[in-house]
């Protein structure tokens, strides 16, 4: 082979050397290749990370869940609608309770919607004849032993008109009426009628309210514990030690206080031990026990006056 011709054969291996060298360099198409592969492994990282997370947070639930109380206590304070001492300070309990508020009175409409707005329950609190007190005590449009049934239904209507956002009722006072069997009767037939239930506050042991009821298809709920009846922050505090030994044997408890005279006490006793009776109970308004308890369905929304402002 003649060294010309041997030049030209180390030329064109040289050339095709540098070729081959040119292509092992990587070329745009493979950078683009390689950033789209880098931003799906970023992808696929955040959506691990992300999965991750929530399969934490659903699991943190669950555990949260799983530690909640199962027993479920039911504060109702009586008395609202006359602007009492404690009003303000019941409504700012950091859990939810009921209010039983009386109809015709000055705060009335007010009470019940603020207690509404701020997720409680608001129940009618109905003034019944006691057989002993003063007449005054009682408030205007009470239930009388006298009455003629067509009277009791008339003042049961009305009352349950005037208090906005009730879905029950309780009896204010009543030691004489709510052992009156023809008188109760007549009280449930025209709560059931307008979808409330109503919660025997126990002022009378011989009320005949819890059995009348449970006949009516309607839920015996009745006061297990007064809150109140010493006005004093240290007697409530004793009393709500009393609703967790009462929890201790029962699943539920119904527990009854009052704005007023002991209004401030109450309200206290009350702020003060929350925290502790939340490590042994839900607290719940009155109608999810009716409802969890006894299957409660009346639907009061109907015919439950809702002022226009309030909408
Ligand atoms: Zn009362």
């Amino acid at each position: 082979m003649s060294t010309r011709r041997k030049l030209q054969i180390r030329n064109l291996i040289k050339k095709a050397l540098k070729a081959s060298r040119r292509q092992k360099e990587p070329s745009c198409a493979l950078i683009r290749f390689g950033c789209s592969r880098i931003q799906k492994i970023v992808v696929l990282c955040i959506s691990v990370c992300m999965l991750f997370m929530v399969c934490r947070t659903a699991v943190a639930e669950a555990i949260d869940q799983q530690n909640e109380p199962q027993k479920k206590v039911a504060v109702i304070i009586d008395d609202l609608g006359n602007n009492m001492k404690g009003t303000k300070e019941i409504l700012n309990l950091p859990v939810k309770i009921t209010v039983a508020v009386m109809p015709f009175l000055p705060t009335t409409k007010q009470d019940a919607m603020e207690a509404h707005k701020r997720g409680h329950d608001v129940i009618v609190h109905l003034p019944m004849e006691p057989k002993q007190g003063r007449p005054e005590w009682l408030g205007p449009g009470a239930i009388k032993a006298n009455m003629t049934d067509e009277e009791v239904r008339a003042k049961v209507t009305e009352a349950i008109k005037d208090v906005p956002y009730a879905i029950g009722m309780n009896n204010h006072m009543g030691s004489k009426v709510t052992s009156d069997k023809r008188i109760m009767s007549v009280v449930l037939d025209v709560c059931k009628e307008h979808g409330l239930f109503f919660v025997d506050s126990r002022t009378n042991y011989w009320s005949v309210v819890p059995e009348l009821a449970a006949k009516k298809g309607m839920p015996p709920v009745r006061n297990d514990i007064f809150l109140d009846d010493v006005h004093t922050i240290a007697h409530v505090q004793r009393q709500l030690a009393k609703v967790v030994e009462w929890l201790a044997e029962h699943d539920t408890c119904v527990t009854i206080g009052h704005v007023g005279g002991a209004g401030l006490k109450t309200s206290s006793g009350l702020h003060l031990s929350v925290p502790k009776l939340k490590e042994h109970a839900q607290f719940v308004g009155i109608s999810d026990l009716v409802r969890d308890v006894w299957g409660w369905t009346g639907d009061p929304a109907t015919n439950t006056t809702i002022p226009s402002d309030a909408q």
